[in-house]
């Protein structure tokens, strides 16, 4: 194989060749209510051809059939003096990079029986049916897939990859009368079969939520002081600061350009943050992007200053920064683009007895349960939440939700936690037409002062 890509590039007329040739399988089973809802294994297999012609532009060419190569890149090198771009395009130049890595699981789960895997699944469905008779209905998923990569460039980089990940999903609906509550707990690693057993805990915490929530008082709308878990505080900085750091969408995007300009401040001097695809061992582990260039930590507030931003070759070049390893591709059928990895509030001093011990009335906001974000206003749902009352966690509390400017809010970030989680949700990342890709959020607690909360 690596003959033929090697062949196949030496083949092309482009100023620039890229091959990444994908096979990745995947096992899934779900159940709902009681039902065995789907149980399927696939394998899928393709590859795409990126060319550069300088003064012209990107074609792409992707396939199945690994037998044409050649035709592919002539295909991919055509598509590319077909279009015209208004200026040049550059990579900025980096050194080649020559790897081929394996990964070891402890427990193989392409060696686990379909039937082993659809028991796992059912154990932790009845475990969140036999949590309470308020449970009306559940849903249950475990997946895993392994993907093996290939890349390789005309500038002589060649890349073998090894990715695998397991995921598991509990969703459980409570209900008592009229009022129907839901929760969810996931988990995904890229790790074997082993991390996904035992984990009767995270069915149970679902079904014990959703019936919590059915005795929870819908919150009081007003401003309040609040400190949000670092699910929260993790899903909150990737999606309403992270996508904004992405620098094609700054560079394309004028507004964005003069909000994320380098040295602006963002936030108090406590505030530090990065994306770093290096960190082994997550969801968002990067160790190669699809450019080939390796995953490091890449600074993006440093001291409450902003220091930095993620790019591919493209956007490095032209804003003439670094490459930074950010550019990723959900699978082979398309061109990566410039996308985060592991994604974090970096850790701080305050423990969390000391943050909310202060706050006559506030609210503890956790786990995320979707949001949205329009350039510089975002708005997220907490998956559930609490009063504080006189330096207290007390009653819980439904419909939080909270809303505001970014830059106001960073600014209002006044106590960071000492206690740094990465969250090994599943779920993903969407940008494009590309999701979800596998990426991680980190965060220790932080405390955020008059925060909108919508509500009653
Ligand atoms: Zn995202």
């Amino acid at each position: 194989m690596r003959d033929r890509i090697q062949e196949a590039l030496k083949h092309s007329k482009a100023d620039y060749t890229e091959i990444r040739i994908e096979e990745k399988e995947t096992t899934r089973v779900a159940f709902r209510g009681k039902d065995l809802e789907l149980a399927n294994a696939n394998i899928d297999k393709g590859g795409i051809v990126r060319c550069l012609i300088k003064n012209k532009g990107w074609g792409v060419a992707t396939f199945n059939n690994l037998d044409d190569l050649l035709n592919k890149v002539d295909q991919a090198y055509q598509c590319a003096q077909v279009v015209s771009v208004p200026e040049p395009i550059e990579l900025v130049p980096v050194e080649p990079i020559n790897q081929v890595t394996t990964v070891t699981m402890e427990r193989d789960f392409r060696d686990v029986s379909l039937a082993e895997k659809k028991a796992l699944a059912e154990r932790y469905n009845e475990v969140m049916r036999g949590h309470s008779d308020k449970i009306i209905d559940t849903q249950s998923f475990y997946a895993d897939t392994f993907t093996h990569l290939t890349l390789a460039n005309s500038e002589g980089t060649y890349i073998e990859q090894e990715k695998p990940a397991v995921v598991l999903a509990s969703l459980a609906i409570a209900r008592d009368g009229d009022n129907v509550q839901q929760a969810h707990e996931t988990m995904a690693l890229p790790q074997g079969f082993e991390y996904v057993l035992d984990k009767d805990e995270l069915a149970r915490k679902a079904a014990q939520k959703a019936v919590e929530l059915l005795d929870a008082k819908p919150v009081k709308a007003g401003q309040y002081p609040v400190v949000i878990d670092q699910m929260l505080a993790g899903v909150f900085i990737h999606e309403a600061f992270g996508h904004l750091s992405e620098a094609d969408f700054v560079y394309e995007n004028p507004q964005a350009r003069e909000m994320m300009t380098l040295g602006r401040r963002f936030g108090k001097g406590i505030l530090n943050v990065y994306d770093d695809g290096s960190i082994p061992n997550l969801r968002g582990t990067t160790l190669y992007d699809d450019e080939g260039i390796p995953g490091r930590r890449n600074w993006l507030i440093k001291d409450g200053v902003l220091v930095g931003r993620l790019h591919s070759r493209q956007t490095a070049a032209k804003m003439g920064e670094k490459a930074t390893g950010n550019a990723r591709a959900i699978n082979y059928r398309f061109p990566p683009i410039v996308r985060m990895t592991s994604t974090a509030i970096d850790n701080g001093a305050t423990s969390f007895e000391d943050m909310i011990k202060d706050i006559k009335l506030g609210i503890y906001a956790c786990d995320a349960y979707g949001g949205q974000t329009q350039l510089e206003n975002f708005s997220f749902s907490s998956g559930y939440a609490y009063m504080i009352r006189d330096g207290k966690i007390a009653e819980m509390v439904k419909d939080v939700i909270l809303a505001g400017n970014l830059f106001t809010t960073l600014e209002n970030i006044d106590a960071i936690g000492n206690d740094f989680k990465w969250d090994n949700a599943g779920g993903g990342c969407g940008k494009g037409n590309q999701y979800p890709l596998p990426v991680t959020c980190g965060s220790p607690h932080i405390r955020i002062q008059n925060v909108v909360i919508g509500g009653e």
